[in-house]
Order: C-alpha cells, then structure tokens, then sequence
C-alpha cells in the first residue's frame, strides 16, 4: 500500500492506492505555504488516515526538481522552496518519498490508466496556464532518476514568424530566464499574450477561446497564429522521441476544437504519418495528479 499526494499551492489532496484501479481519496487540507513543520505536519496527518504503514509515499507537485542537488523550485508554496524535499520529508515522516513535477505525473496517469494505454511512448502534453510535458517509455516515467524529459516548452523554440498570411512575433520573456520560449505563448497566458500583441486587446483565455468558436476573426487570428507556433516544437519533439500518442491535460485541453487543431497541424509536420489523432485530449480528467503519484509510487523505487 502507498500513500499518494497532489500538492499545489492551495490544497494538499491524499489518496490511499493498493493499484492504478484501486485508489480511495483521502481529506484534502489546506496548504501550509510559510512553515515546513506543519506542511510535514499535514501529510503525516494525511498518512495516519490511510490506516497502516504505507510501502512509501509518492507525490505529485507544481515545481521542478534540479537533477543534481535534488532541491525543488516551486514559487507557490515558499516552505519548500529550495529544499530536497524528497529527503527532507523522507527524514520527518519515516518513510521514503517520491517526488515528481504534475507534468509528469499527468504523462503517467494517461499512460497507465488514460489516452495513453497501450502505447510503449507517451508524451504528456501540458497546455495549462503555461507549457509543459512528461515522458513514459514502457509504463516508466523517464525523468524519474532526474531530468526534463519531456519538457517542450523551455528553450528559445518560437518561430520569429507566424500564421497566414505571418506576422512578426516577438520574444517574450520567460520565467525560466531564456525568451521566445513556447510556454510564453502556448498555454492560457501566453494566448493573453499574443491576443494583446496582435490585436491590443486584453482578454481572458476563457473569453478568446469562446469568441473564436463563435466565428470572431480576431479570435480565429490568435487561434491560427498560436497553433502555427506550437505545433512545430510539438511536431519536433515527437519526431525525436517517437511517441505514438500525445494526451493533453491543463485547462486548454478542455477547447476540444483546439487540440483537433493542433493535432492536425502537428501531424502535418512530422515524419511518421498517423491516419487517426495523435494530439488528444487527456482522458484522466478527475484527478490526474493523484492517479499519475499512485503509479509512480506504486512503481518505483524510492530515490
Ligand atoms: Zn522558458
């Protein structure tokens, strides 16, 4: 038995997992942002409700985990920020621990229990406030032993022209410090981003996703100029690692029209040619995090 968590910056979500099948959810708290004492406190609390020792716990987080010092950045919840969580939580709770970013959890979670069944590779595609991605080869998660496989969306990788007929693009700053990266205009904000660029209009991904299904030209605009942007890194990175599916999660993953755009774009720019969709929408839509920590602690060994 395992005990798996999804943490983000406001809840911390347990669940109590004997397979991939069998998961029964657990309380779901508060998270402690400032004091590590009581974010430990809280997962502790977590686990005795599980009933039993658990094999070890597996969680799911928003934040990147450096492969050489094995300390987390993660912005959003300051206590943990900067330490080897997996050590760290590992030495208060007497028990090993398994920590991996929800990006790669949402690649796991699709592979072993989504769109991703039955395909050996499976790129996990995040198209959420930002970009992001995970890699599972044969049911394993590739980054477990350190790494950003999988991670499309960093790196100076935007088309300094786009769309039809194409304008210029500039190179936005992105928050990992190099500019023109696909997260500054693929994922929710980055739409914000390149609706205001194009047209000087701020408006919600919400309120651009729903006047482009309504015919709005300005809309279709920034619909045609992101997916020209995205597919190419997209199509790329699937030409290099030969994943066979691509499910996506997030809250962009939701404008079905989207992905079926983005799929037929990405699959006219790679060498191998798919008669069905590639680019789908993930099919893991309660809880991902928490199914993608289930597999990884019930699959792995602690680090
Ligand atoms: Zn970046």
């Amino acid at each position: 038995m395992i005990v798996c968590f999804d943490i983000g910056g406001s809840a911390i979500k347990g669940a109590v997992a004997h397979s991939a099948d069998s998961i029964q959810p657990l309380g779901r708290r508060t998270t402690p942002l400032d004091d590590f004492g009581a974010f430990a406190q809280t997962l502790g609390d977590v686990i005795r409700e599980a009933g039993g020792k658990p094999d070890r716990i597996a969680i799911s987080i928003t934040g990147v985990v450096d492969p050489e010092s094995r300390a987390i950045k993660c912005a959003n919840i300051p206590c943990i920020d900067g330490r080897k969580l997996s050590a760290d939580l590992s030495a208060v709770l007497g028990l090993p621990v398994l920590v991996a970013n929800d990006a790669d959890c949402f690649a796991l979670a699709e592979a072993g229990a989504g769109a991703g069944r039955g395909h050996r590779i499976v790129l996990g595609a995040i198209l959420g406030t930002g970009v992001g991605g995970g890699l599972v080869v044969d049911g394993r998660l590739i980054n477990e032993d350190g790494g950003f496989a999988g991670e499309w969306g960093h790196g100076p990788a935007v088309a300094a022209m786009a769309g039809t007929p194409p304008v210029a693009i500039p190179a936005f700053d992105c928050g990992c410090g190099q500019r023109g990266c696909v997260d500054t205009i693929g994922g929710a904000r980055g739409m914000e981003r390149l609706h205001q660029t194009l047209h000087g209009k701020a408006l919600t991904s919400e309120e651009i996703t729903t006047l482009w299904q309504e015919g709005d030209s300005e809309a279709e605009r920034t619909i045609d100029v992101l997916v020209d942007l995205v597919s190419s890194p997209l199509a790329l990175t699937v030409n290099i690692t030969g994943a066979t599916i691509v499910p996506v999660g997030g809250g962009l993953s939701n404008v079905t029209p989207l992905i079926a755009r983005i799929d037929k774009a990405v699959r006219a720019r790679i060498l191998r040619k798919f008669d069905r969709p590639l680019v789908v929408p993930g099919q893991c839509r309660i809880e991902p995090g928490l199914i993608g920590a289930a597999i990884l602690g019930l699959g792995g060994e602690a680090q």
